[in-house]
């Protein structure tokens, strides 16, 4: 219980620094609002997070199962997102689709029961009881888990969440996409070059219309209230047309909704991930890459930039690309590919890329969300310099170094206030190099972060690498296939009351809160001095029936060195 008054009481050693979503603007702001419920520092808040998964595993049949988890945010930062402190309160069976805000009822009926009347509870740190409130903080899902969650489409020409119909996406008709290309301009300052820039961005176009304003939780909560069903449609009035809200989220049900500055999260390991994963495609021209024939059409009909468009192919003959200095030459690729295949980390702080390596493809097969977070953050500055053209290698180590800056665990408000000017123009940078299907919303949300690492602290407590560690769990506990959401709740239950109960047994005796070492140090070890100290298994172990010669090497080593043996030999 002490630990969960460690927002209001706990040590911080670097008081300037943000280390806890406490330290976020949003929290702040509620407190000042509500101040006889901040006041007691045992009251709860609870970030929800959602996301679906495939619970038979990605080889079986396509299904997904999405679940709710709730995470008590009082705790200490390295304490949050422990497993057991991450609870599993809904399983929705299939994929919800828009109605995500009927199956999310039964959570925010006990949220508004829980800050209206409050809960009974004993407090084990000063032996009494207490009426604890609890309420709802924000969510943390991925990007189209925030379109289910808030009820706005994040597809189409208006899919970002926060701009809402501020910023209208760009229709490419060759890409058949809609692309955040040249829709930041109205975010700089009035004074800016770029606005004025006719040539870089869209041919012949200036900007000078002022940044859209971002709607307030109150405004959000009355137009979602003003929102009249279209009976024929089977949709709301004006759908696609002045917004994109698809169905009513529960959220607005809460009595404290218009105080909540940040109710929901971008998830920056997706973003970073999607972003990571478009800029390694088009730098190595997989097929993945964003710079396709497609994107040079669409980059012809709007952009002047004589250099990349495609002379027109004789009839039956396929278009051709010319070579870009954004792209990597094939022998730079190989070069790479050579490269990533070399090296090595510190253990604990990467997968092994080099397993993936085919070089003489130029490929490197299955990356994962946490191997493009330390590509874009760490090897991409490294990876590209000599092989790209200055002024480009510089915008690529920018769009590092903004990363790498925002996952910082301890986040300074002066770099926040630096990364805030530094987004709408590291976009622009980024504009004047790329063709416009590279940007998508993924692109456009890049805009948003810094302001919402303001808002909500650090992004190690609103980003989703704990969540999908959590499915990953879950995904194992599910024994009886034929019942699988019954399995999964239950085994859920059973390991919360073994976590819970097993919390009071002494140290010395083995439970889930001592945990086997990863380095096997324990009384297993052998007596003989030799085989004394930290000697695990690599990996897993395998017999080998030992060659006579190998058999007398291994005799030697262990008579010449082995203590035990010395008063024998003399
Ligand atoms: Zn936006």
């Amino acid at each position: 219980m002490k630990q969960m008054t460690w927002h209001k009481n706990g040590k911080r050693y670097n008081p300037d620094k943000m280390v806890h979503p406490s330290d976020g603007d949003a929290w702040t702001h509620f407190d000042g609002i509500h101040r006889v419920k901040a006041e007691e520092a045992r009251n709860v808040r609870v970030a929800l997070a959602t996301d679906g998964f495939n619970p038979y595993g990605l080889s079986a049949a396509p299904y997904t199962c999405w679940t709710v988890f709730v995470i008590p945010l009082n705790l200490p930062p390295g304490v949050i997102f422990q497993p057991k402190n991450v609870f599993l309160s809904l399983i929705i069976p299939g994929h919800p689709g828009n109605n995500m805000g009927v199956f999310m009822e039964p959570v925010f009926d006990d949220l508004i029961d829980a800050w209206e009347k409050g809960v009974l509870t004993y407090d084990r740190a000063t032996k009494r009881n207490f009426t604890m409130h609890v309420w709802y903080h924000y969510s943390l899902h991925d990007f189209l888990a925030y379109g289910l969650f808030c009820g706005w489409c994040v597809h189409g020409k208006f899919p970002c969440p926060i701009c809402k119909a501020g910023v209208r996406f760009t229709w490419l008709k060759s890409g058949g996409k809609f692309s955040s290309f040249d829709q930041h301009r109205q975010f700089l300052p009035l004074d800016h070059p770029f606005r004025r820039d006719i040539k870089n961005f869209t041919k012949g176009v200036e900007v000078t219309d002022p940044a859209p304003q971002m709607m307030t939780a109150a405004e959000i909560r009355a137009e979602i209230e003003a929102l009249k069903v279209d009976k024929e449609k089977g949709r709301f009035d004006g759908y696609g047309q002045y917004h994109m809200w698809t169905h009513k989220s529960g959220l607005t049900r809460l009595p404290y909704f218009n105080d909540l500055l940040l109710p929901h999260n971008i998830d920056l390991m997706h973003t970073e991930k999607n972003i990571a994963e478009a800029l390694w495609g088009t730098l190595m021209d997989t097929e993945k890459s964003k710079d396709n024939v497609k994107a040079r059409v669409d980059l012809a009909a709007l952009c002047d930039r004589p250099k990349q468009v495609m002379k027109t192919p004789a009839p039956g003959k396929k278009w051709k690309r010319t070579s870009v200095d954004f792209v990597l030459k094939k022998d730079q690729r190989r070069e790479v590919c050579q490269w990533v295949q070399s090296l090595m980390f510190p253990d604990g702080y990467a997968a092994n890329l080099r397993r993936g390596v085919n070089v003489s493809t130029c490929r490197v097969l299955g990356m994962k969300s946490h191997d493009f977070h330390i590509w874009i953050e760490r090897l991409l500055p490294a990876m590209t310099r000599g092989f790209v053209p200055e002024h480009v290698w510089r915008v690529l180590a920018e769009l590092s170094y903004f990363f790498r800056q925002l996952c910082a665990k301890e986040l300074s408000r002066a770099v926040i206030d630096d990364l805030e000017k530094v987004a709408p123009v590291l976009l622009y940078k980024m504009e004047k190099i790329f063709p416009p299907g590279f940007f998508l919303s993924m692109q456009h949300l890049i805009l948003h972060l810094p302001h919402e690492a303001r808002m909500g602290g650090p992004v190690q407590a609103c980003w989703c690498y704990p969540i999908e560690r959590c499915l990953k769990v879950l995904q194992k506990k599910c024994r009886n296939k034929a019942r699988i959401e019954a399995s999964m709740a239950e085994a859920f239950i059973l390991e919360e009351v073994s976590n819970f109960t097993t919390s009071y047994y002494k140290d010395s005796l083995p439970s889930v809160h001592n945990p086997i070492p990863r380095y096997n140090t324990d009384e297993r070890s052998s007596n003989l001095s030799l085989f004394k100290g930290q000697l695990g298994r690599a990996s897993a172990s395998s017999t080998k029936t030992l060659r006579n010669d190998e058999w007398r090497t291994i005799m030697l080593y262990v008579l010449l060195n082995l203590d035990e043996v010395n008063p024998y030999v003399q």
